[in-house]
């Protein structure tokens, strides 16, 4: 199998090129380095071949040609393939039991396990400025009188805000002010891993038992971006009887989220009531004097120090997002060692530029529409891409190749191939359906132009 794939390796690649109107920039960036490194059960073994670009490859390919390169191996094949793509240094290290590593490198890619604590997230190194006041001190009154101000806590706030150091920050001070207090700090994504692994490798019940054991038996329990949690039934109701079992017992339970409760689609709705029982404490932009602080502070934390105008150039540019003012920061000193000069205003303008201009116009794909618009109607992209017939999803299914069809210039088949192997003409009549419709319709005229500024906002 493994020789026919190689042997058709180019001519599979050649294909997606034409089918989806690839430049040859972008061909030889993102397809090209790939090479076939193996088949395991029915995984192709893809090794994206070249030291320095692997990282940024591998994580552009997962995201928008995963899916094609499944379904054209597929076809070339006769046979349903996954993909899993390797680095190099992930190659090196593969030692011949591949179905292991595969597994390995599955959950390493969405697992880290065991994370400690963060020495540098605390209190101490926590700016307070307007947007997270409350939050800090309903934080702090915690960190000093675990489970018996608030239970549970639930910081929510955007992207980079600072809710899992201030989450930490809790942990560092009650480990430093009461070690006979266990404390457990787990990303969402992390729990429902180390779950999943346990429910099914394990025959016996003992793996499980520990398992639940571990997580009944801290007295503050930390559980980062609740997001990302798994929406199976299994997953939410096993973190339900932790959750339970630890506030029965008194046990402090803290949360974040990107969003308050009720608007997180996935989370079983028993849960909301649950968190909304304690302290919901959210995280907003820091303003322009936080904005000076937090650099001020970050500038003393590296010892180092920039002139007052490309401080405030900074504090004036990156608003709304501290991870990102700390990039800026970084780079800065970075090109201060390395050119041995000082940072003047008209350097920070040139190398932050492109960290300040928004992001490139991201590049709309048909994996990112079928994406979209599985998760604006909250069916899975498995569905949209079935034969099931039911309105609910044959309506979605629908506006997906609609709007494949006019917001790329991929081929029907392309598109087809995506959406479970269906031909051109049922593209075709499916786009044609919407368009058809839409000018009767004025709610789904809407509904259309909403998913359309969700995949493309600019
Ligand atoms: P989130 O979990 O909300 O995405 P983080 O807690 O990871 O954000 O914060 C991102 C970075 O910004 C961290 O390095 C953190 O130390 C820093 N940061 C965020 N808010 C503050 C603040 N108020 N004071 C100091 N540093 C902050
Ligand atoms: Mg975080």
């Amino acid at each position: 199998m493994e020789d026919l794939l190689k042997e058709k390796w180019n001519g599979i690649l050649n294909d997606i090129r034409i089918e989806f109107n690839i430049t040859n920039v972008s061909f030889n960036q993102w397809l090209k380095p790939l090479v076939v490194f193996g088949i395991e059960g029915n995984t192709v073994l893809l090794l994206y071949d070249d030291n320095e670009g692997a990282e940024l490859g591998i994580k552009y390919l997962d995201k928008h040609f995963k899916k094609a390169l499944s379904a054209f191996i597929s076809e070339a094949m006769d046979e349903e393939y996954e993909i899993n793509f390797f680095s190099p240094v992930e190659a090196r290290a593969y030692t011949g039991k591949k179905r292991e590593f595969v597994q390995q490198r599955n959950l390493a890619s969405t697992t880290m396990k065991n994370i400690s604590l963060n020495p540098k997230y605390t209190f101490d190194s926590f700016i307070v400025g307007r947007n997270n006041r409350f939050a800090q001190t309903a934080a702090f009154a915690i960190a000093e009188r675990p489970g018996t101000s608030y239970n549970p806590l639930y910081i929510y706030g955007g992207p980079g805000l600072g809710k899992t150091h201030l989450m930490q920050a809790i942990g560092n001070y009650i480990n430093e002010t009461r070690s006979d207090l266990n404390i457990l700090y787990v990303t969402s994504e992390s729990y429902t891993n180390e779950l999943i692994d346990n429910l099914r490798t394990t025959q016996n019940a003992t793996a499980m038992r520990q398992f639940r054991e571990k997580y009944r038996s801290v007295d503050v329990f930390m559980i980062d971006d609740i997001q990302f949690i798994v929406d199976k039934h299994a997953t939410q109701e096993e973190f339900f009887n932790t959750f339970n079992s630890l506030y029965e017992a008194g046990k402090q339970i803290i949360i974040t989220s990107d969003k308050p409760p009720k608007d997180i689609q996935k989370l079983d709705e028993r849960f909301t009531s649950r968190f909304e029982m304690g302290l919901m404490a959210d995280i907003g932009l820091p303003d322009y004097e936080t904005r000076k602080a937090i650099i001020t502070r970050k500038l003393e934390e590296n010892d180092y120090d920039l002139a007052p105008e490309v401080q405030e150039y900074i504090a004036a540019n990156f608003k709304s997002n501290v991870r990102k003012i700390e990039g800026a920061l970084n780079k800065l000193i970075a090109y201060s060692k390395l050119q041995k000069k000082p940072v003047t205003i008209e350097v920070a303008i040139d190398e932050l530029q492109n960290l300040i201009t928004p992001d490139m116009p991201r590049e709309i794909t048909p994996q990112l529409i079928i994406e979209v618009v599985a998760e604006h109607f909250n069916v899975s992209v498995d569905q949209l891409a079935s034969k099931n017939r039911y309105q609910t999803i044959v309506r979605p299914r629908h506006i997906a190749m609609y709007l494949c069809k006019t917001m790329t210039s991929c081929s029907l088949t392309a598109i087809g191939k995506l959406l479970g192997g269906k031909d051109h003409a049922t593209i075709s009549n499916g786009a044609k359906k919407i368009e058809d419709e839409m000018d009767m319709d004025q709610e789904l005229k809407k509904q259309v132009e909403a998913i359309k500024k969700k995949i493309n906002p600019n």
